[in-house]
Parts: C-alpha cells; structure tokens; sequence
C-alpha cells in the first residue's frame, strides 16, 4: 500500500529511525581494554565501530567512540585504574580485557557500578550469576561437542593431553564418559619442564610414552600457537603417519600451518567455530587482509570474531533499550558506589537480542549463556583443512563427507605407495627360499601361502612392499607387564604396515591391532607319531563277531538243538518203524536223539549238512529258521573277517585331548608366544585347564621357540604337539610317520594384521573377499598344501584303508530275533501234528477196543515221555504200549492190588513197563 510514494516499512522505519534520534546522545563511548597478546580483538573492535558508524540501520545519528586502552596481561591494578578513569568520563559498556584475573577485576567494579561489561573469552563460571554477557560458546555444550565427536569417530580408548586445568574443564564430559561407555581414557599433562636446546619445550618425552603405550588416538588441548610445534615433535618420533588420529580442541586450527602434515595421511580433527566461507566473514576478510589487519593465512582467530560480534550486539541492543528509554550516559566515579541507571537493562537488552555475526548466530538462552550455537568439524585432507560436517547441540555431530570419496582417496593414496610387512617363517605360509648362491634378493628371498596372497592382494591394490620377516619368530603374546612380542608388536609400535603370516584372529590381539577378513579357518589340533602296528593275534578270527555275539551264539546252538530234540519226541511224525516190511512192528524209532540234534544243528552251523532229515513239520520249521540264521550269521562273518585280515590294527595310547590330559606319559605342549598357548592359558574348560596347567609345571619345557620346533620334537620325541589344524595338515601330508590325533579342539580364522586404525584395512578385506569369491585362495591353498613340497605322499592305500569293526548285537541282533519266532512256529506246529494223530489214535485205539483217554492226558503223557532224559531213538509202537498197558492192568487186578502210576525217570507215567521190557523200550 503506497501513502504519497512511501510504503508503510520505509514509514515505519523512519519513525523508528526518529524515536531512536530523540532519545540517544550523539555520541557514546565505549571502552575496551586490551592486552598486547590480542591486537586482532582490538582491530575488530575498531572495525567493529566503525562499521556500525557507517550503517544506517543501527545508531543512525549516534557516533560511538571507541575508547581503546593497552594494559598488560593479568595486570588487574592497571585495568581497574584505567577502567575508573575511563568511567569518569561516561561509558556504555566495556569491552575486554582477556587475561581472567584482570577481567574479573573489572568484572566486579561493573558489579558495582552497573557498566554492561562485554566478554569474548572462554570461562567456566556461570554468567547469570555477574553483570556480563559472554560470546564465547558456554563451556557444557562446547564439552558435548568433544564426547558427541568421539563417540561419532567410534573411538574406545584416547590419551588427552592437556596443557591448564581449564583443558580439564573443557573436557569434563569426555572425562566423566568412561562410566557410561566402553572408553577408556588415559590422561596426561603436557610437561614443559623439558626444553630443547632451542628453549622451547620438549613434548618428544610425553608423545614417546603414548606410543609405547600403541595409543594412536590422542586429544590435545592446548593453545592453537603451540599445536604447530607439537605436531612437529610428533613427526619427528614417527607419530604423524596414517595410523594415528588427533582431535585438537582448539576452535582455531585455521590458523596453524598443517601444511608440513597434509600428505602424511594424519587423521587430524578439530571444531571451529568461525566458518571463513560465511559471507558475512566474506565481507570482513578480504579487507582486513588487504589491510594486513589480521595475521592469519586463513581465517579469523575466534576471539577476534567475538569481538567484532560483540560490538555489533551490543550496537543493536543499545539501539533497541533507545528506542524504549532516554539512554545516556553517565561520568561515574570508583570511589562512590553510584550505579548506571541503564546498566541493567542494556544487558537484559543484549542477552535477548540476536544477530548473525561472524561466529554465527548469537543467540542467548534463559541463562544467559550462549549455549545455542553451531560448530563446522573439520579435517586435515591433503587440500588442507576441510569442512567434514557439522555439529549442533541438538542433533549432535552430522558428519557429511563423501565416505566413498575418501575411500577412492586411500586407495589412489595406497598406490605405488612401499608397505613395510612383517611376516613369521613357518612352512607353508612364508619360507625363505633355497638360495646356495646367495644370488636372490629382496621379496625374491621369500616363497610361500602368504607370501603369494600378499602378491596377489598388492597386485590388486597396486601398491608395493618389503617383506621383512619378525626378529624373534614369534606371532605375538602379551607378557604379565603386558608387552607384546612377535609381528603384533611390530604393528603396535607401527614399525610393519602389514602382518601377512599364519596369524590367528583373537580378541586380544583386535584391542591392539585391526585384522581383515579371515583367509583361512582353522582350529587347535594334536600332532602325534603314527601310533604301532599290532601283531596279528592268535585267536584273531573271533574278533569279526563281538564277545556278546559268540556267547548269543553259543545260546542259540544249544537251546535250537535242544528244542529240535523235544519237538522230534513230541512230534509223531517223527517216529517212524524202522522195519517197513513189517507194519506191526512192536518198536517205532526217533532219529532226533539229544546227540544227533546237537550234530545236526552244529553241521547246519558249519554250512555242512548230515544224513539227519527232519520230517515233521515242527521240526521242518525249526530246521529252516536256523538255517536261516546260520546263513546270514555266516555271511556276516565272512563278510568282516575280510575287512578285518586286511586292516591292520593300530594301537593309538590317545585318541583326543581328554586323552592327553588324563595322563602324563606322553609330553604335550604349544610353540610359545602364540595364541594357541594363550588359549590354554586362558581356557575356563576343564580338561583344557588341566592341560595348561600340566604344560605350565612340565621339566624340561613342554613349550617350543616355533612351530617347526615343535614338529621336530614330535618326530624325535615321544611328544604331542598343540598345533592348528592347518598346519597340522600340512605336516601329515609330507611326513607319514605323523598323524592327526582327534578333532579340532576350537574354530577360528587366520586373517592379515594391520596397524590400529589403518585406513588400508577395509581395502585389504575387500582384495581378500574378491580373491575368495575368484577362487584363487583355495588354488592357493591347493598350491602349498597339496602340489607342492611332496604333498599327498602319505595317500597311500595303507593310510586310506578304514577300520574295521567287530559285529555287535545292533548289527546282527535281528536274526536273533528271526530265530526266536521261527522257535515259537515250530512248537506250535508241533501241537497241531499231536492233536491231529491224537485222534487219529483214539479212533484207532477204539476199534482195537480200549478205552479213550482225554487230549489233555495224551499231551501230558507224550511230553513226560519226549522230556524223560533217557531218551534213546526207539520206543513200543502204539500198539504194544496200549497192550503192555492192558496186561500191567490186568496183574493188577490179578494180585488184589491197586498200582500207582509210576512217574520215575525210567518209566513214562502212563505207561509203566514191565521189568523184563524196561531195558529195551526205555
Ligand atoms: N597362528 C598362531 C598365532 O597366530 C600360532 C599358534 O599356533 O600359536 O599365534
């Protein structure tokens, strides 16, 4: 909407602009005390007026004059004196000084007198509590920033070397996070009690201590002038490579020259505060530069930009209280305790007015404390300092760099780059080749497993390397004061880029040092000597049945034999009259006497036959059950008496590791200073503790320097040797004497060794996945285990040949069972043949005139008889017994006397014979 060519903002504006005219002096002063160390806070705060003097939306018709006085650091007699005088003549507020005994000094005049006194430098005491207003970023939330970084960067272990308590205070959140999480933190004071002969100090001796300790994540806290110099003793010991990661808390690191570390691949972190690419620090820079203004390359020292923010908040609360009250100043005297009328509110003013200065927003919060506030993170790339991400104290560290970007970057760093690899000569992964002539050098010396993955993987990655295999042969152990030896040393002290040998992944290995993916798995075996053949055994022909079969066997003879023998008495179709022509023969024949049963059933056994046929049905089943039985009994027999003549026994003293532990003949024992000895060593399981502690207390020593010494040892020595199975496998496969005893005792991996922190890490695993998935570890692996060296010598027949086992119930038990069914056929058959010819009888016995008798005391009758010991093979047909039976009545009745049935042995009941015929019948 237009009134007379004016909109109603540029209206508004002039009234503003009016109001602001009618209730502020033209002029007002403002004083600043600075020290000589902070020259750039004092140019900012000149720049700062200025620039407000020429602006026409702030203070448009009021002057402010800067009032600038020098007074030395913690000289707090000479800044009060000067702050009094510069009171006397009117202030609006006062600036400065840095040096916190003379701000506090000053602080408490302002108490008194009311004067806004503005702060730009870092403190830990509450502001709400003193008549000041800070810029500086409030000490909690710049403390949230350090912890959120470190938790971001997924570090669990760090050393902060701080240089004043206020480092300490700066960094209480990171101190107080060891309880909370699973970092550890190690604290050191810088000490500049030792000096160079150039006089400054000597950090060499505290950054030594670190890297013994194989800490490579360190957080300085320190003054930015000092960090150049520390980063330059740091290189000198060999700190600054690749493998070590620094967080600086200063918020100035734009202003140190990292030039010197920019290609060393040192991770180097800070938080700055000041974005040099804001365009509001845009517009100052290039000008303050021009006018050599500042002394920094970059950017704008911190405190410098607080200033400069200062002046302008400061500008635009006064600007805002004018526009409310009659703001003037006052001369004021230190020797009356006479307050400011505006004092007070100018503050309040300030504290709730906001602005977008160099440093950023400057907001306050209900404290009046600058607690809102972002941070850039930056990091040390071979641009030099770049921006990575962001930091904000809700939403904590958002680190937005390009993840691939810097992956692409370690790669092209990576290559035509020489890496140093450390290596353990053990056959078959590194072995110095035979060279009588001394004519191979370099790489060229070595040959084996390792020794062509890590060709393969360099040819992958394109980079180059010096094998140099590890001083004391050892993989690497922690010793009680918790040293490590071997090639996990060498990583720790960052002597190797690389350990390519057989070395094994563990858990305390990885607290120190970072592996790749596993190339290999593998598992703790037992190496031992073949045990001895066993001479052949006389009775060695028993041993294709087991002691249960025989004596089942045994059992089964005898009770078919017997069984045969009563169903062939029982039976009347076994009976027959051994003189056809005469079929009144008085006597009927059995062929099935207890001796003939027995032979015929063992002539069935033996696969032999006799001239004994059965020819009842009960007898016939019986007959064919076992038969049956025999049949497969004897295939079954056959059949592993084989196997058994052609394996010859070995007769092994262990068959596992219980085995071992359970007895103390037999020496076992590991190579030392490797992790097959810590897993014993730390084994919670019984049988593995009893070994360790079996081991630990042997003399002479169980333990070898190596794995070939241990191999050795087994070959010479009655001694069992703790070796992982892949080795193990290698060894058994040239040396047939040895062998394999049991399985694997645990399941673990062999992967490539890194230092901590190693950015060539991912790199490495992923050459290995590739080289997986291509199959060339296992072409490998073929290569060194089984072409090479007189591998699968000891495949002969004699090794593949199987054992043999002796039959037990469980596998010949059913036809047992066959037997006892065909057993129960048979008796049954029996039963219906005599109740068949029972009434065959009766009708018989009823014509020749007799009396019947019942079924049942037939049964009875003929069983007594079948059962009676003496059984011989004939006995009176029918006929006579029934007419032996009639005359034994008949003198019975004769004599006057009743006759009990006799029921001895001698005479079946029923059929009492008379003496004369006794002998003859019986
Ligand atoms: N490969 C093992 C290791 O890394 C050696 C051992 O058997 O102890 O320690």
């Amino acid at each position: 909407m237009n009134v007379d060519g004016l909109n109603v903002g540029t209206l508004v504006w002039l009234m503003t602009v009016l109001d602001v005219a009618l209730t502020l002096p033209s002029t007002v002063r403002i004083a600043g005390l600075f020290e000589p160390k902070y020259q750039g806070q004092k140019m900012a705060f000149q720049q700062a007026v200025d620039r407000i003097n020429k602006r026409y939306d702030i203070l448009p018709h009021t002057t402010l004059v800067p009032e600038v006085r020098e007074v030395d650091e913690d000289d707090s007699f000479h800044a009060s004196k000067e702050f009094c005088h510069l009171m006397k003549g009117g202030i609006a507020a006062i600036f400065g000084p840095m040096s916190s005994i003379s701000a506090a000094h000053v602080q408490s005049v302002c108490e008194v007198m009311e004067i806004p006194h503005v702060e730009t430098r870092w403190d830990f005491r509450e502001q709400s509590e003193f008549r000041s207003i800070n810029l500086y970023p409030h000490y909690s939330a710049l403390s949230k920033a350090y912890i959120d970084i470190i938790k971001q960067l997924g570090w669990t272990s760090c050393t902060i070397l701080y240089e004043g308590n206020d480092g300490l205070i700066r960094l209480q959140e990171l101190l107080r996070a060891p309880s909370e999480s699973q970092l550890s933190i190690t604290v050191r004071k810088i000490d500049t009690a030792f000096t160079r002969p150039d006089s400054k100090p000597d950090y060499r001796p505290i950054l030594k201590e670190i890297k013994k300790r194989a800490e490579s994540r360190i957080v300085i806290d320190c003054d930015y002038t000092k960090v150049q110099d520390i980063l330059k003793q740091a290189q000198q010991i060999n700190m600054m490579t690749q493998y070590y990661h620094y967080l600086l808390t200063t918020l100035d690191l734009d202003l140190v020259d990292l030039n010197d570390f920019r290609y060393g691949g040192t991770n180097i972190t800070a938080f700055r505060l000041v974005d040099p690419s804001r365009p509001q620090v845009q517009a100052v820079l290039p000008a303050w530069k021009r006018r050599n203004l500042i002394p920094s390359m970059q950017s704008i020292q911190t405190e410098t930009a607080l200033m400069y923010d200062a002046v302008h908040l400061f500008a635009k609360a006064l600007h805002s209280l004018s526009a409310a009250s009659d703001v003037r100043t006052k001369s004021l005297s230190c020797s009356k305790a006479q307050p400011w009328a505006h004092g007070n509110s100018l503050l309040n003013y300030m504290k709730i007015t906001d602005i977008d200065g160099l440093s950023g927003s400057v907001v306050y919060d209900n404290n009046g404390q600058r607690s809102n506030f972002q941070l850039d993170v930056t990091e040390l790339g071979t641009g030099g300092l770049e921006k990575i991400g962001r930091w904000d104290p809700k939403k904590g560290v958002n680190i937005t760099k390009d993840y691939n970007k810097v992956k692409q970057q370690v790669k092209h760093s990576l290559k035509n780059k020489t890496l140093i690899v450390t290596t353990v000569l053990e056959p078959p992964y590194a072995m110095a080749k035979e060279d009588p002539d001394g004519i191979l050098q370099g790489n060229d010396r070595f040959e084996g497993y390792c020794i062509d993955l890590l060709e393969n993987i360099a040819n992958h990655l394109k980079f180059n390397y010096t094998i140099i295999p590890v001083a004391d042969g050892q993989y690497g152990a922690q010793n009680k004061d918790g040293e490590w030896s071997g090639v996990v040393r060498e990583l720790i002290d960052r002597k190797a880029d690389l350990a390519v040998a057989s070395l094994t992944i563990t858990y305390l290995r990885e607290q120190f040092i970072d592996f790749t993916k596993p190339y290999m798995n593998l598992g703790i075996s037992i190496l031992y000597k073949k045990p001895m053949k066993k001479n052949p055994e006389l009775f060695s022909f028993l041993a294709p049945l087991s002691v249960e079969i025989w004596l089942y066997m045994i059992a089964a003879y005898l009770g078919v034999s017997f069984m045969l023998f009563i169903l062939a008495r029982f039976s009347p179709y076994e009976w027959y009259n051994p003189h056809p022509c005469n079929p009144e023969s008085d006597v009927v024949e059995n062929q099935f006497t207890l001796l003939n049963s027995l032979w015929f059933t063992i002539g069935s056994l033996m696969q032999q036959g006799s001239d004994i046929v059965p020819n009842a049905t009960s007898t016939r089943v019986l007959s064919a059950v076992w038969y049956f039985f025999t049949l497969i009994i004897i295939s079954s027999y056959t059949a592993n008496l084989a196997a058994f003549l052609t394996v010859e026994k070995m007769n092994s003293p262990i068959e596992n590791a219980d085995d071992l532990s359970k007895q103390t003949a037999i020496p076992y024992g590991t190579s030392m200073g490797g992790s097959t000895e810590n897993f014993f060593k730390t084994s919670k399981i019984q049988t593995y503790e009893r070994m360790w502690n079996f081991m630990e207390s042997a003399t002479p020593s169980v333990f070898t320097a190596t794995v070939p010494e241990g191999i050795e040892r087994v070959k010479k020595e009655k001694y069992a040797f703790l070796v992982e199975s892949t080795t193990n496998e290698y060894t058994t496969q040239r040396n047939c004497e040895l062998m394999q005893v049991g399985g694997l005792l645990d399941s673990k991996g062999y992967g490539i060794g890194t230092p901590r922190d190693s950015p060539y890490r991912d790199l490495i695993s992923n050459a290995i996945l590739k080289l997986a998935e291509e199959q060339k570890l296992q072409i490998l692996y073929n290569r060194w285990w089984k072409e090479k060296g007189g591998g699968g010598k000891c495949d002969t027949e004699d090794n593949k040949k199987t054992n043999a086992n002796e039959l037990g119930p469980k596998n010949v038990g059913g036809v047992f069972v066959v037997l006892a069914g065909g057993l129960g056929l048979a008796i049954i058959a029996a039963l219906f043949e005599f109740i068949w010819k029972s009434r065959k009888y009766a009708k018989e016995e009823k014509a020749w005139g007799y009396k019947q008798k019942s079924l049942c005391s037939e049964i009875t009758s003929e069983l007594r008889l079948a059962v009676k010991c003496n059984g011989g093979s004939s006995r009176p047909s029918r006929k006579r017994r029934k007419e032996i039976e009639a005359e034994e009545m008949n003198n019975i009745e004769t004599n006057g006397l009743t006759m009990m049935p006799l029921t001895g042995n001698y005479a079946p009941a029923g059929y009492p014979l008379p003496p004369s015929s006794k002998d003859q019948y019986s």
